[in-house]
């Protein structure tokens, strides 16, 4: 029989609660240091032990809380940072729920000591399981020491579902670095078994923070972006920084480290063309919006917020990141890398763009002055200009002399940037280059490749292809694109399709189809070149919108700079 409704005992509202906000130790961290820096906090010691699950302490210098307070403090939807419904639509503290400290409470052995500002002595609260155990006064200095032990010691599910120490603490260690970015002014120490593993000084300077956080190499490849005094700032990493998992993406609102797919998603296609498929850039950003256009009241860990005019502002940054890019000069042979027997400036292809040890670096002033200012359809006039081809090398590389020294551009990955940006305008032509064939082709097409031609159809026919289905497993190619004077063989289409039917997923179809498009037409490494086809590829690159790298992210041309010659040959 339906049993009878009744209300929740407040402890096991309590422990629901928890459920939801405190989902592993790392959560603990992150909003004990919330509630401080909203006491405004000018230095905060983190202290863990068995990756939080043994012991977390947070001590702070803020406020601090009277007797009163702390006893109310540990109830849920009790706190000072809310007091009428108008408040809840410009909130501008970390917290306002009132739920973290009844909820962690509520699944510890919990220890608080506070004391205000000029007060003698202070106050201790113990509690187990959210019960008050005891309460005592005790001297001490200004600011609030909250220790949690035993977490989720009353819920067993829970605890079984944590993973290795090793494991929570990488979680923990991300949520301070996330705060001490979000919170330049702040100084942070953290350290784990009593070794401390994470220092800033809160000098308040998200430069110097960031060099304390990640180390000083990370600086000289930070491209900054935005204005400090606009509603974004920050820095993204040049291509060299980028990694294979997005665990260098920090969005800062408000002083509020947020998790935005949007945001993220838009920094991302930005760097299209710039990195490798499935290579994450580093990117660090400060948004400052009004209170009034942010609701942090989606999610009860407050990570998710929404953004009014949330596409004005992502068409902003995509442009301020692509910008910068665009900006950047040709990767530069860097003479640290030419020691024992290593050839200069070693940059396998592939790995040019993404390997740290290769060592090539982007500048940030650009080869004509720096202007990153300038706008996408620019190119680098640079190029067909100011460069003199001198000859070609392993008919691989062409070698020209520039204003500032000696340039090796990648014939392949150069005229793959020429046909990728033909291409995708071709995409957009109503009536795209094609040749038509004498005679039709029949292609065999996999269940999988007929799968995909049915998807993308329209694409490969925007391309230039002229395709009709011949009974359930052939296509058959009536014509093929024609990029600047080359065609495409019919069976690359086979190519096309199973590049599509792989990347389309994660990717710009349109990107996909004319990156592989142009990889197919282009010269490829040891073809001879006429100087006139060096001069007219040089010509053409210099017209392009991203002459500096390939559809995939390789650079197309390094530069050997004249002041890096002397220094060669120790002048
Ligand atoms: P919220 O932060 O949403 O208000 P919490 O449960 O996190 O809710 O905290 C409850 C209240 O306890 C806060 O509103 C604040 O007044 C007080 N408090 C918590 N931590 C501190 C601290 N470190 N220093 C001063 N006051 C604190
Ligand atoms: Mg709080």
């Amino acid at each position: 029989m339906k049993a009878r409704i009744r209300r929740l005992p407040r402890s096991l509202i309590n422990r629901i609660a928890a459920g939801e906000i405190i989902e592993r130790p790392a959560s603990v961290v992150k909003e004990l240091v919330e509630n401080s820096l909203d006491a405004e906090a000018t230095r905060i010691k983190v202290e863990v032990a068995q990756g939080g699950m043994e012991r977390i302490a947070v001590r702070d210098d803020g406020w601090g809380m009277v007797e009163e307070d702390l006893s109310l403090a540990v109830q849920p939807h009790a706190t000072s940072k809310l007091a009428s419904v108008d408040d809840l639509s410009a909130i501008e503290t970390l917290g306002f729920r009132g739920e973290a400290l009844a909820s962690i409470a509520s699944v510890s052995h919990m220890e608080i000591f506070s004391q205000t500002a000029g007060a003698s002595s202070g106050q201790v609260l113990k509690l187990v399981g959210g019960e008050p155990r005891s309460s005592f006064s005790q001297a001490g200095t200004p600011g609030t020491y909250i220790e949690v032990k035993h977490l989720f010691f009353n819920t067993p599910v829970r605890k079984r579902q944590l993973q290795r120490p090793a494991t929570e603490m990488a979680h923990i260690t991300k949520c301070v670095r996330e705060l001490a970015l979000a919170h330049p002014e702040v100084s942070f120490q953290l350290s784990r078994e009593g070794k401390e593993v994470l220092f800033t000084s809160g000098h308040a300077t998200l430069d110097q923070t960031i060099v304390e956080v990640f180390g000083p190499d990370v600086m000289s490849e930070l491209l900054p972006i935005g204005r400090p005094d606009g509603e974004f700032s920050g820095f993204i990493g040049s291509p060299n920084l980028a990694r294979s998992r997005r665990d260098r993406q920090f969005f800062i609102l408000n002083g509020r480290a947020i998790h935005h797919v949007g945001l993220q998603v838009v920094v991302e296609r930005a760097f299209e063309g710039f990195l490798p498929t499935r290579r994450y850039p580093l990117i660090i950003l400060q948004l400052r919006l009004p209170p009034q256009r942010v609701d942090v009241n989606v999610h009860p860990t407050k990570r998710e917020v929404r953004i009014a005019q949330e596409r004005e502002l992502t068409g902003r940054l995509y442009h301020a990141v692509k910008r910068t890019l665009l900006g950047m000069s040709p990767p530069e042979w860097d003479l640290r890398c030419q020691s024992a027997g290593d050839a200069v400036g070693r940059c396998s292809e592939g790995r040019a763009s993404t390997s740290r040890e290769s060592q090539v670096r982007y500048q940030l002033s650009s080869i004509d002055g720096g202007d990153h200012g300038r706008d996408e359809s620019g190119g680098h006039p640079l190029l067909s200009e100011q460069l003199v081809v001198l000859g070609q090398v392993d008919g691989t590389y062409v070698v020209a002399r520039g204003p500032d020294g000696l340039y090796v551009i990648d014939q392949h990955a150069a005229h793959e940037r020429v046909f990728y940006e033909k291409s995708l305008d071709a995409l957009d032509n109503a009536e795209p280059a094609r040749q038509v064939l004498t005679a039709p082709y029949a292609y065999e097409a996999s269940p999988e490749e007929f799968e995909t031609w049915l998807e993308a159809g329209e694409i490969l026919e925007k391309m230039g292809f002229e395709v009709e289905p011949f009974g359930d497993h052939t296509l058959l190619i009536r014509a093929v694109p024609a990029l600047a004077g080359e065609t495409l063989s019919p069976a690359s289409l086979g190519d096309v399709l199973v590049r599509l039917g792989s990347e389309s997923a994660g990717q710009d179809p349109h990107h996909a189809a004319a990156a592989l498009a142009a990889c197919k037409a282009s010269v490829k490494a040891h073809d001879p070149l006429s100087d006139v086809e060096m001069r007219e590829l040089l010509k053409a690159l210099g017209t392009t919108n991203k002459p500096m790298t390939c559809p995939h992210g390789r650079p197309t041309v390094v530069v050997l700079k004249k002041d890096a010659i002397d220094r060669l040959f120790r002048r």
